[in-house]
């Protein structure tokens, strides 16, 4: 089987649902003014055994399908999408790839449709330099914040983290810093409650939304 087939149809299930999701995190940066130009879209790889995800610069998102494993609610898929989106707010991918390894890159993504297991190279070439701590708190912060403001119960993100243990998610976090640790920080007070006042917010929109279309359906 080529790499092409293994790129997730636009239509499957799967890739429709992370890509609702995604679209749904998308327009809640942009309703908060902060699209960045970038070229947001999200590049399913239909990878059963692949757990991971990652960002590119530019606003590309790659999400491998084992994840789908492991994250069972919308809200868990969006923790995920939310963490990876807030490292290309946060421009990590620019500051963390060096052009020379991003020239790199795009070698791979140039030869992506004729060599076999481009998709796992990339991971692996991005896997072996992980981001800093820093840059994993600031997307933690920013994925949980965009989350919210997309109607995912922010409440949700921390618990992703904290079950980082045993094998079945190593892919994904063995680059990123202790999920105990990072669960702590997003369920400090503080940084918890300015993401459900996002989320209330969200949800009461929502809900008045619904009684004005209530409404017009009743005067029909
Ligand atoms: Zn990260």
């Amino acid at each position: 089987m080529n790499l092409k087939a293994r790129y997730c149809r636009k239509h499957t299930p799967k890739s429709v649902r992370l890509r609702s999701i995604f679209n749904r995190i998308i327009n809640a940066l942009k309703d908060n003014g902060d699209e960045l130009n970038h070229n947001w879209e999200v590049v399913v790889v239909d990878k059963p055994k692949v757990s991971n995800a990652f960002c590119l610069p530019g606003g590309k998102i790659v999400i491998f399908s084992g994840i789908l494993k492991h994250l069972k609610s919308d809200a868990e898929i969006a923790t995920v999408i939310g963490h990876e989106v807030g490292h290309s707010v946060a421009r990590h991918s620019a500051e963390h790839i060096t052009s020379y390894l991003w020239l790199d890159i795009s070698k791979f993504i140039l030869r992506r449709f004729v060599m076999r297991d481009i998709a796992n190279r990339i991971s692996k070439k991005l896997l072996e330099l992980p981001l800093s701590r820093r840059m994993e708190k600031e997307a933690d912060y920013i994925g949980m914040m965009l989350m919210a403001s997309a109607g995912y119960d922010p409440r949700v993100a921390p618990k992703v983290f904290e079950s980082d243990g045993g094998d079945e998610y190593s892919e994904y976090f063995s680059t990123h810093p202790c999920g105990k640790k990072r669960a702590q920080l997003l369920s400090q007070p503080k940084v918890m409650e300015e993401a459900l006042r996002i989320y209330s917010t969200r949800m009461m929109g929502e809900r008045s939304c619904d009684r004005v279309a209530g409404r017009r359906g009743r005067d029909y």
